[in-house]
């Protein structure tokens, strides 16, 4: 059933951003002192009753553990004002409770997969509850919103606590904790759950991060099976396409073979490493199928018609994105001799232009360690992407500045072991250099290589030197604002950063509202935890980084963090980091 477990309909998240204060933001109010004594649901509800009509504020002197029979209740934060941000709880479920059997979490990938099954599952039962759960979309991630350490299972939750106005509605209060929030924790007990479909959640995701996993062995950096279906409802739903959509059948001369752990025999389109076209006339689905290998780089919830879609965990998506700013970063491969006499190893600009800001898009994600680049013509700069004969004839080369991609893709490939993954339907230059050539007709991919070999040039490579790696001044990432940190989003457009907004809505491949959290989070931890700046590289901080996400995973990055977030990657991490306009580079090697 499509959208089972898509509990959140979202195309890029949703829900509401994260604010902190609201208007007149609690300034002012004693803080009540925490309830003393015995702490156990029943006095939790008579409290609850007692407080009823009592001032709002009255609401923070729930702070602190409550032991209910069969979990332990934590009011971490309570909002001063019904109209501040929901206040924050948490759940610790024991393992003897829980019953969780060691195969839904002996694994790193199963304990993911459990979580996130969790999470969709309390979600669930919390329709129309004031409880909420930060739950996703289409992709399983590793969410802050449910942990499980040795088979007990931690749940962080929102609640808006109820008011009359500012005052306390208790019995609306009780009956959300002491009522819903039990019945929720029993339907989440293994022995409620439908261990069938609970296993074979798991199994779908164990088998996607298998396939992955196999990518280098086979020589691919992407997967396809057989039967998948890439289209989505719309272009505001991330669901399957219903009824009309066309499943994915791999060319017979593509096709591959691999066996998975629980599906068994697998077949598909293989694409391998190095420069793969993708062609077909206007509304193929050529788009279609590059965005969902953007998306490969996830796992996806079973029903999803992408679950074995897989790209290389590394994989990033290139496009064009004028007026961002760019730090210092090396772009002359692509650009050199500007008429402005801008040294561009070391490019700087408040507003790039089209092919600028792709240029520094692929030295960054090059920088940040990606071997496989995803890019649309769609949307790219053209100038970036081609030049064609006759525009060489009329502007020479010493006038044009830019190198386009087409002499630099197999350079990439052979220099620095890259591979590109391209769709261009618009022009032909690309059959000179494409190691591989699929087309598109009518949403059925065919192998056109030969034929598209036959049709090929010859093509003077130009040079590839990797570009320089640069130092960051932790100093410039700062997440504070007005003496207090300071992370929060818009949509899926804005993460605020202490005191910068940073546009991240061209970051394809942030796809859960979460992630932007997330992103942030690992900034702050990169500058504050001593990752970034003297001796490190952005690359090797960013090692650091994910060493030190090792064993927590995600609530590594949480430190004193109220909210909902999820463990992006480093591509985007370094990607929005690239975008924080207070950023500065110390110096680049
Ligand atoms: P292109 O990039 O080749 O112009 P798109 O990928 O944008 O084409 O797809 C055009 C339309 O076809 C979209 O509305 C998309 O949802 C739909 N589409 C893509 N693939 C399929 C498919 N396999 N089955 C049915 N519809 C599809
Ligand atoms: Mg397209």
């Amino acid at each position: 059933m499509p959208g089972r477990y898509g509990g959140q309909e979202r195309r890029h998240g949703g829900g509401r951003p994260e604010r902190r204060g609201g208007p007149g933001g609690g300034g002012g109010r004693r803080d009540e002192p925490e309830i003393r004594g015995r702490r156990d649901d029943a006095r939790l509800a008579e409290e609850l009753r007692r407080m009823d009509g009592s001032s709002y504020g009255r609401y923070k002197s729930l702070t602190g553990d409550w032991s209910f029979p069969d979990f332990t209740l934590t009011v971490d934060r309570v909002q001063s004002d019904p109209f501040a941000p929901p206040s924050r709880v948490s759940v610790r479920i024991p393992a003897d409770v829980a019953e969780l059997p060691d195969s839904a979490w002996h694994s790193p990938v199963r304990r993911r997969a459990t979580a996130d099954y969790l999470v969709r599952r309390a979600y669930r039962e919390l329709k129309g509850a004031r409880l909420r759960i930060d739950a996703g979309g289409q992709e399983v991630l590793d969410r802050a919103a449910c942990q499980i350490r040795d088979g007990e299972v931690l749940l962080r939750l929102g609640i808006e606590m109820p008011g009359h106005g500012r005052r306390i509605d208790g019995r609306t209060a009780e009956r959300e904790l002491c009522e819903r929030l039990p019945d929720m924790v029993d339907a989440l007990r293994w022995p409620a759950l439908d261990a069938a479909e609970a296993a074979a959640f798991a199994d779908t995701v164990e088998d996607t991060c298998a396939l992955r996993d196999r990518l280098p062995d086979l020589g691919l950096v992407a997967f396809v099976a057989d039967g998948s279906v890439l289209p989505r409802r719309s272009g505001v739903s991330d669901l399957p396409m219903q009824g009309s959509a066309v499943p994915f059948r791999s060319p017979e001369s593509m096709r591959v073979s691999v066996s998975l752990p629980h599906a068994g025999e697998v077949s598909g389109l293989g694409i391998a490493e190095g420069i793969t076209l993708i062609v077909g006339g206007g509304f193929h689905g050529k788009s279609t199928l590059l965005h969902a290998l953007e998306r490969g780089v996830y796992d996806h919830v079973p029903g999803d018609g992408r679950e074995l879609v897989v790209s290389r965990a590394d994989a990033v998506k290139i496009r064009a994105e004028e007026g961002r700013q760019v730090e210092r970063t090396d772009i002359g491969a692509f650009v050199r001799n500007l008429p402005t006499g801008a040294d561009t190893s070391d490019f700087s600009t408040e507003n790039a232009s089209g092919s600028t800001s792709q240029a520094a898009n692929i030295a960054e994600a090059l920088e940040a360690g990606s071997t496989a680049l995803l890019i649309d013509e769609d949307t790219t700069a053209t100038n970036l992407m081609i030049r064609d004969a006759r525009m060489q004839r009329l502007v020479h080369g010493d006038r044009e500045p830019l190198t386009p991609f087409v002499d630099l893709v197999r350079p990439l490939r052979r220099d620095h072991g890259v591979s590109t993954v391209l769709v261009m339907g618009g022009s032909g230059d690309y059959f000179d250099v494409a190691d591989q050539v699929v087309m598109l007709d009518g949403y059925r991919p065919y192998d056109v290589t030969d034929r598209a070999r036959e049709l090929a040039a010859e093509r003077t490579d130009a040079d590839f030197a990797a570009p320089a790696a640069r130092v960051i001044d932790p100093r410039s990432v700062d997440a504070t604002a007005r003496g207090r940190s300071r992370i929060k989003r818009r949509d899926m457009d804005v993460l605020t950063f202490g005191e910068n907004e940073i546009d991240v809505r061209n970051l394809a491949q942030l796809v859960d509202s979460g992630q932007i959290i997330g992103v942030g989070l690992a900034m702050r931890l990169l500058a504050e935890g001593g990752l970034l700046g003297d001796d490190r590289t952005l690359a090797e901080a960013l090692d650091a980084l994910e060493e030190r996400l090792e064993g927590d995973g995600v609530t590594a990055l949480g430190r004193g963090y109220a909210g909902d977030y999820v463990l992006p990657r480093r591509y985007e991490i370094a990607a929005a980091l690239n975008r924080l306009r207070s950023l500065r580079v110390l110096r680049s090697q």
